[in-house]
């Protein structure tokens, strides 16, 4: 399952030039081409997916799954202190290519790289109603 029109796809199939680190049955993972840290990779799905929520769970555990070592690759050649491993999912979430990619990008302390976080909170009663409302959605 692959979309003409998708550059992911293009760099999985070889007719893009990528700066390769991993290749498997099922993934590939590459240097971002546009760094918000040195050291900073992309791991897809070979197959194509906009978004997350359209993999099958085994193929989202496939991709997960080259997770941890890719991690440990990059905090041991670029000495990060800490990585966010990042899906941007849709674009109201900065996704700029709509086929599945997770981000790994190196931090270190006082870099420029952030997020606005503004943790709120639920007044009494809201997190329980939310949580019975998305339980009863995942059966
Ligand atoms: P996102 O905003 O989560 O969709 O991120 C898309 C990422 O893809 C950005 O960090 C881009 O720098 C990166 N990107 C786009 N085109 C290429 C490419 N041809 N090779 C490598 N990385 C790319
Ligand atoms: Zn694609």
């Amino acid at each position: 399952m692959t979309d003409p029109n998708c550059i992911f796809c293009k760099i999985a199939a070889g007719d893009i030039p990528c700066t390769k680190v991993f290749e498997s049955v099922d993934a590939l993972a590459f240097m971002d081409i546009g760094p918000l840290a040195e050291g900073h990779v992309l791991l897809i799905p070979k197959q194509h997916y906009a978004t997350i929520d359209e993999m099958p769970a085994e193929g989202a555990a496939l991709l997960m799954g080259h997770i941890p070592a890719l991690v440990r690759a990059v905090q041991a050649v670029t000495g990060c202190e800490g990585v966010n491993v990042l899906q941007n999912n849709g674009k109201a979430a900065h996704q700029e290519v709509p086929h599945v990619h997770v981000h790994i990008i190196p931090r270190t302390p006082g870099d420029a790289f952030g997020f606005t976080w503004p943790a709120g909170s639920y007044p009494e009663g809201r997190a329980g109603e939310l949580a019975t409302a998305i339980a009863r959605e995942l059966r």
